[in-house]
């Protein structure tokens, strides 16, 4: 966990960028962190395709996924799905809604993602399907209504992701490093998932492999290095946030002219 919150800001834009340049999210879905002191409050960004978010995008929301401090930035639609799963489980410290296409082929197919390689554990035995016809009939199929993040977060359960019908999937994790890790290794699991038909049906691990391996997956150890090898990779592809000061410092205008 981050010492400050402007670290957890720093580490919420990093998050963004990491996930948009691995591939998980594009110019649509989003990221967000529960504030650590205050756990009927989260972080999420504007409205801003993730690659580009800045810690002076972020804003703190309450759990009704409506800004603390009135905001006249445009914010994202499918918010509620962030309060509505802060409000459903206490144990959720950051969640991931995306639209990825490693895993929309099953979004569309109706057809289950499983574990099937060794860090794919890390998303669980199980992950159950939403689909927002179901209840709320012809949508344009944002999920912006609170009673539709309610019927998603209860969808969700217990679980670590839920696959949205031909929409994408929302992920969940106890901290912001944990979240990334599980939404990238999601992305992997689905692609191996598909590509191992080619070869034969694709055996998922076996239920004891699944909590050995997916509890491995989560010792800080490993996520300090998955995110640190992302870090990098998002660095080297010179696509790295500011800092907050610098952001506060480019509001000011100083920064103008070196970008
Ligand atoms: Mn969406």
């Amino acid at each position: 966990m981050p010492d400050t919150l402007r670290d957890l800001i720093e580490e919420l834009a990093l998050a963004n960028r990491i996930l948009a340049h691995e591939g998980v999210l594009d110019a649509f879905g989003h990221v967000s962190v529960r504030h650590p002191a205050d756990p009927g409050r989260f972080f999420l960004a504007r409205s801003r395709s993730p690659l580009l978010v800045e810690p002076a995008d972020i804003l703190e929301y309450t759990l009704d996924s409506e800004p603390v401090r009135p905001a006249k930035v445009r914010l994202y639609a499918e918010r509620v799905i962030h309060g509505c799963i802060y409000q459903a489980r206490s144990d959720v410290m950051a969640v991931c809604h995306h639209h990825a296409a490693a895993v929309l082929p099953f979004c569309v197919a109706g057809k289950p993602i499983v574990p099937v390689f060794h860090v794919g554990a890390t998303i669980g035995a199980e992950i159950p399907f939403w689909d927002q016809h179901d209840e709320f009939g012809d949508t344009d199929l944002l999920v912006v209504k609170p009673e539709e993040g309610r019927s998603l977060a209860r969808a969700l359960g217990q679980h670590s992701v839920v696959l949205m019908k031909r929409h994408g999937a929302t992920v969940v994790g106890g901290g912001l490093k944990e979240l990334v890790s599980r939404s990238i290794f999601l992305c992997q699991n689905a692609e191996y998932q598909l590509r191992a038909h080619l070869l034969g049906a694709p055996t998922p691990l076996h239920p004891g492999e699944i909590t050995l391996a997916g509890a491995l997956n989560l010792k800080p150890s490993v996520v300090d290095r998955t995110w640190e090898y992302w870090r990098l990779r998002l660095a080297a592809a010179g696509g790295s946030p500011p800092r907050a000061g610098a952001a506060k410092a480019g509001r000011r205008g100083k920064r103008r002219g070196k970008r």
